[in-house]
């Protein structure tokens, strides 16, 4: 069974048993003792020697030993010959410390050091049995090592290693090194801890437990880390499920680039724990560019135990979703046709068969949210005049999604020319399309006006693409598709011209509530969705 360990850097034994019961109490199985922040060079002083054997005595949970070298990515500056009277000490505590980790590098250089550490840990040719176990363990922060093969393959022959451990940071934007070390897991012929550095890496560490990695390391709490891209023990648990995740739990994710601050992960995993579906939901970070996006996707359709089930696509690739599967040419994937007309789609199904169906509930949501707030079925949209602010991806969405439904759209755009073009594209699909002199935004008769530019947003909220005077003439409903913050100066002000205003949050979270279902064939928790979103979000 996968262990959950926080690794806690022991500066000070006190501070790090009071860690350590916090660990205890936030659900980690073990802890890592990082004692390389204690020690200084040269022989270890008694007293830090016996504080460290009273803090493994105290330990509420079974402990990982660790003094890290500077060499190996860790604090400890002292020699091997130091180190050794660590872990000798620490062989002495009534309650050994029930993994010793040691580098494979210092193991396989130094005669001496192996067969020290082969007196405290126990191994098939020790003379008593030990309770201490042995890591051997290799890391590279820079890359995947050249020598993975050998380094592997030494770990795994070397029988005095109970546990090999191997951890490389992973290219930023890129996924296939997270799903090899994951593939490592899969075909491991020992027990295994097999982790990604780097946000690229953070699927290695929250999937560790679907493919048996013997261990995943987490941080106390958010600032902590030991290791780049650890993350907190809460956010394995509450937002990741790592209780909840076994062989079978399926994949989804939000592909983009940036992904770090993306709500969907908080949105979507609570989704699925409300309902007890058996997913997880990660961050997918993918750099721009077709090549690499096609690349990343086609790894994560081709590890088939991935369980990868479908995925949000945000900015930049979109447009690149709708290529794939367009040059796929296979017969049983689906694209919806309006998402082909927009050449955007946000969502992409994995179905079981393996064939892929990809939609655009971006257009849908806030076709949805201005029904809503005219209280109106779709079907009652036709002719109704809507005055849309921008030309952008946000607006080509909406557009095409009025326009379908027989509405009359006036684009008004900064650029003209943009607004002209994306007019011409959807005139007639449906409804009337027009474009307009951003200028005459306030002679307009339009009963629904959609901010689709960034005027308006975190940081710049004194901002409105509206003036304040023009909008007392407009009894209209205001849709800002803005979401940070949720009350704009555009909706504040609209407001009090005594409009219906929708935030955009509405938009966002109605998004997501179209892609839920999609994936999971259940009613999705909305009222959940929205107070999840608004808790990550500046009122205004
Ligand atoms: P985009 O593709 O970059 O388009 C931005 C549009 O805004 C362009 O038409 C641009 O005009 C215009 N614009 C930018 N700065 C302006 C300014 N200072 N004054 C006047 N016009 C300006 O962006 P997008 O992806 O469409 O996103 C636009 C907005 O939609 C963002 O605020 C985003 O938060 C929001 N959005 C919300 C949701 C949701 O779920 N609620 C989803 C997607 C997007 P030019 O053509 O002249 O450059």
């Amino acid at each position: 069974m996968s262990k959950l360990a926080v690794s806690i850097f022991v500066h000070d034994p006190a501070t790090a048993l009071a860690d350590a019961r916090r660990a205890k109490a936030a659900g980690a199985d073990m802890v890592e003792l990082r004692v390389d922040a204690l020690f200084e060079p040269g022989p270890p002083p008694h007293n830090k020697l016996a504080a460290m054997v009273t803090l493994i005595n105290q330990c509420p949970l079974p402990c990982i030993l660790t003094c890290r070298p500077v060499w190996e990515g860790g604090l400890y500056e002292g020699d091997d010959q130091s180190r050794l009277a660590i872990f000798e000490h620490a062989g002495l505590a009534d309650r050994p410390p029930a993994y010793l980790d040691i580098e494979l590098a210092a193991y396989q250089r130094s005669a001496n050091l192996r067969q020290k550490v082969h007196l405290v840990v126990d191994h098939p040719s020790a003379i008593r049995p030990q309770p201490t176990q042995l890591i051997l363990s290799s890391h590279d922060f820079q890359k995947r090592p050249a020598d993975l093969t050998a380094r592997l393959e030494a770990m795994t022959i070397a029988p005095a290693a109970r546990v090999q451990k191997i951890v490389w940071a992973c290219p930023p934007g890129d996924l296939r090194d997270s799903l090899q070390i994951l593939q490592l897991l899969q075909h491991r012929t020992k027990p295994t801890i097999a982790l990604g550095m780097g946000e690229a890496g953070l699927m290695t560490r929250v999937l560790a437990k679907k493919f048996g990695g013997h261990v995943s390391f987490c941080t106390l709490d958010d600032q902590q880390g030991t290791a780049p891209g650890q993350v907190s023990i809460s956010t394995m648990r509450d937002l990741y499920g790592w209780q909840h995740i076994d062989p079978a739990t399926q994949v989804y994710g939000v592909i983009g680039w940036p992904v770090g601050h993306s709500m969907s992960p908080p949105i979507h995993n609570a989704g699925f724990q409300a309902v007890g579906f058996a997913g997880v939901y990660l961050p997918l970070p993918i750099s721009p560019g077709y090549d690499n996006f096609a690349a990343n996707l086609q790894a994560l359709l081709d590890f088939k135990e991935l369980h990868f089930r479908g995925a949000s696509v945000t900015i930049p690739h979109k447009e690149n979703l709708i290529r794939f599967v367009k040059e796929r040419q296979n017969p049983g994937d689906f694209i919806e046709p309006l998402a082909e007309k927009i050449g955007a789609a946000n969502t992409l199904v994995v179905r079981d068969d393996g064939t892929l169906a990809i939609s655009n509930t971006d257009y849908a949501a806030a076709l949805d949210a201005v029904c809503h707030g005219l209280s109106i079925p779709r079907a009652q949209l036709a002719g109704k005049r809507v005055a849309v602010l921008g030309a952008g991806g946000a607006a080509r969405a909406i557009v095409a999604g009025f326009a379908h439904h027989g509405a009359t759209v006036v684009i008004y755009n900064r650029t003209f020319d943009r607004a002209s073009q994306l007019a011409d594209e959807f005139n007639g699909q449906g409804g009337r399309v027009v474009a307009a002199r951003f200028e005459k935004l306030c002679d307009s008769c339009c009963e629904v006006i959609i901010n689709c530019t960034p005027v308006g947003m975190h940081p710049n909220v004194n901002a409105s693409p509206m003036d304040d005077a023009g909008m007392a003439t407009h009894q209209a409903v205001v849709f800002d598709t803005i979401y940070n913050p949720v009350q704009t100066k555009l909706l504040r002000n609209a407001a009090a011209a005594g409009c219906v205003t929708i935030p955009g949050v509405e938009m966002f979270v109605r998004q997501a509530v179209g892609q839920f279902e999609l994936w999971t064939q259940k009613p999705a928790p909305t009222e959940l969705f929205r107070q999840v979103t608004l808790q990550r979000l500046s009122p205004g």
